[in-house]
């Protein structure tokens, strides 16, 4: 499937009870040359409404945090970053996603990969962290060093929200976006 192809996949999907409760599915957004990805978990009730990742609270941090690094969601190429989702819809009253709805709609976020071919990855929060790289370890033990998803070297950091939350962690979190781009440039410079 192409970009289109995959789009409209996720718009009709019935392959979980998420497509009973949705408004809009929310594919993705962002340059498809980008360079970087990023992860998330799933649509809020914001994001339902409009059809778009990270349009709340904590998608103001997120494009924060990618600011300070130099990308943002409208750039391209190396200032670029596309955002995703673990689950296109949105789980009801924002409960956590479930482990069979996560199954279902992996195999979207793998040809998402799979089309952009990024340079990294940043997989934010435990659901983006559990479903690239298949482990329950938490965020805490896997940040700092480089795990790969798809041959992509996946960068684990804070989700957003969390940060929200717990705005002490922010410098945790601004060391991993570094890590992101000490990676990135190590990758250009092997060529
Ligand atoms: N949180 C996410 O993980 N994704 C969104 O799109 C919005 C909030």
């Amino acid at each position: 499937m192409d970009w289109p192809q995959l789009e409209a996949a996720v718009a009709g999907c019935r392959a979980c009870g998420l497509c009973e409760s949705r408004r809009h599915t929310v594919f993705g957004a962002g340059s498809t040359v980008a360079d970087w990805m990023v992860v998330g978990e799933a649509p809020g009730e914001n994001e339902d409404r409009e059809g778009l990742p990270f349009v709340g609270a904590s998608g103001e941090l997120l494009d924060n945090m990618l600011r300070a690094v130099g990308r943002s969601r409208t750039g391209s190429g190396a200032q670029g970053a596309y955002i995703a989702n673990v689950l296109k819809c949105r789980p009801p009253s924002n409960r956590n996603p479930q482990p069979a709805e996560i199954a279902q709609c992996a195999p979207y976020l793998n040809r998402q990969v799979a089309l952009l071919q990024p340079k990294i990855i940043l997989a934010m929060g435990r659901f983006a962290v559990q479903s690239l790289l298949q482990t329950n370890e938490p965020i805490g033990k896997l940040r700092g060093r480089v795990h790969h998803y798809q041959g992509v070297p996946v960068i684990v950091t804070y989700h957003p929200a969390y940060l929200l939350r717990t705005p002490t962690d922010k410098a945790k979190a601004w060391a991993d976006l570094c890590l992101a781009l000490e990676t990135a440039a190590a990758l250009e410079r092997a060529g």
